[in-house]
């Protein structure tokens, strides 16, 4: 395991490093170690001078707070919180909070620089950054949940803000705790709904956020199959995660004609290879909080869901899954990251030696930070789109990213996981040359 001294750093200790304690997501390499190993090979190909490549790959600033709370039985619990804010040279810092079990510094880190390139890819004016709270909240009550997110709003206002940092959902987290912190934060700012997205709509949220991610997904992958002389209707696809992006992305998707043969959840997975009717399994999930106990197909270990045989799978849950224990098992000929870093560099050796195309994470699964920012223009603003105008324009944002990621695979003679890269590092890149070293 990588110490915190190390993933204070950013850092050049790490980047070579590999082995991790093994997490629920079965990863094999430090989620850290994996992003700046893609950043330095991006690095490369742009030939930046070490001058620039250590002040891209150092975070900003990180944050470790405390977080203790009352619980429902009268007991103290503590919580750690981290924000990590990675890059600011193109505008606020902006990414998700998770409340995951399993969060932990290195992987914030990587989260939010990951959050950096993904900005620059999207071409949105923001920096990056990421937060969590290591928690189950699954075993917390909603008010719990409040108490907790309050407090961490609290020890971190002074820090975030519209032109600053701007929180967003992620993982475990969602419109609701959007709108607990806002109202913290509007304690002792004023009220300022631009200061988080993903908020409910009553609070100033946008219109088509909630779908976001997984319609950019839709968009992504309609993008790379066009290429290829395809078309969604007819894949066989699979999903791993039925949170909100795999949700949403299984139901826009069948939409279109594809076929889902099989999805996953931390509840159970089922598979059905005529397709499973979507609209029925998400009414299961809802009404029993997982896709456990679906009649519409036959359940299969959760384990083997992304080597199930399939056109094109997307992981949609955890960072880490796709690795040197399962990389060689893939049997699909495309993977689109929904999720963040689920492929570490290892599995995108051995898949691209097996001709798998992989479109990365800081692309594919752009869709929800790129409303978010259509979000805090529409707050700024003082106007609402309709939900055509932010679809449009999701649309319009993803077929440009993509056509940009390409035009650099071109130029670097590189995969579609080094386009995007090489895209969003030398965006960030010029930006910080063009601001200046503060001299
Ligand atoms: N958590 C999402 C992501 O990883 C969205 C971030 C945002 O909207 O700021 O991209």
């Amino acid at each position: 395991c990588v110490s915190i001294e190390a993933s204070q750093t950013g850092c050049d200790k790490v980047i070579f490093g590999g082995n991790i304690k093994k997490k629920a997501s079965g990863a094999t390499m430090n989620a850290l170690v994996a992003t700046n190993r893609n950043f330095k090979r991006a690095a490369k190909l742009l030939g930046l001078d070490s001058k620039l490549e250590k002040s891209l790959l150092i975070p900003f600033r990180e944050i470790k707070v405390e977080c203790t709370i009352p619980k429902d039985d009268g007991t103290l619990a503590s919580f750690v919180g981290f924000r990590v804010q990675h890059d600011n040279a193109r505008g606020p810092m902006k990414g998700g909070i998770r409340y995951h079990p399993e969060v932990d510094p290195d992987e914030v880190n990587a989260l939010a620089q990951l959050m950096t390139w993904k900005t620059a890819v999207a071409n949105i004016p923001y920096g990056g950054a990421k937060g969590g709270i290591g928690c189950n909240p699954g075993e917390l009550s909603v008010s719990e949940l409040e108490r907790l997110t309050r407090v961490f709003a609290q020890k971190i206002h002074d820090l975030i803000g519209i032109h600053t940092d701007v929180p967003a959902p992620d993982m475990g987290t969602g419109p609701q705790t959007m709108a607990w912190i806002l109202d913290e934060y509007s304690k002792f700012h004023g009220y300022s709904p631009a200061v988080v997205t993903g908020k409910p709509i009553d609070l100033g949220g946008s219109l088509g956020r909630d779908a976001a991610t997984g319609r950019g997904v839709l968009f992504a992958t309609e993008a790379l199959l066009k290429e290829h002389g395809k078309t969604i209707s007819g894949q066989r696809f699979v999903i791993q995660g039925f949170g909100n992006v795999g949700a949403w992305a299984a139901q826009l998707i069948s939409e279109q004609g594809g076929k889902i043969v099989a999805v996953s959840d931390i509840t159970g997975a089922i598979k059905n290879s005529k397709g499973l009717d979507i609209p029925s399994l998400l009414k299961h999930a809802k009404e029993h909080k997982g896709v456990k106990g679906f009649h519409g197909g036959d359940p299969i270990d959760p384990k083997s869901i992304l080597v199930e045989d399939c056109d094109i799978l997307i992981p949609a849950a955890l960072g880490g899954v796709i690795n040197r224990e399962n990389a060689s098992d893939i049997k699909s000929k495309f993977i689109i990251e929904a999720a963040n870093h689920p492929t570490d560099p290892e599995a995108d050796e051995i898949l691209s030696k097996k001709g798998v195309v992989i479109l990365p994470d800081i692309f594919a699964n752009s869709g929800g930070v790129t409303v978010s920012y259509f979000e805090w223009v529409q707050n700024i603003q003082g106007f609402m789109w309709d939900e055509e105008k932010v679809n449009n324009e999701l649309k319009n944002y993803m077929t440009r990213g993509f056509k940009d990621v390409k035009e650099m695979c071109k130029t670097h003679n590189c995969d579609l996981r080094m386009g995007a890269f090489t895209l969003g590092v030398n965006r960030v890149a010029r930006a910080t040359v063009l601001r200046g070293w503060g001299a």
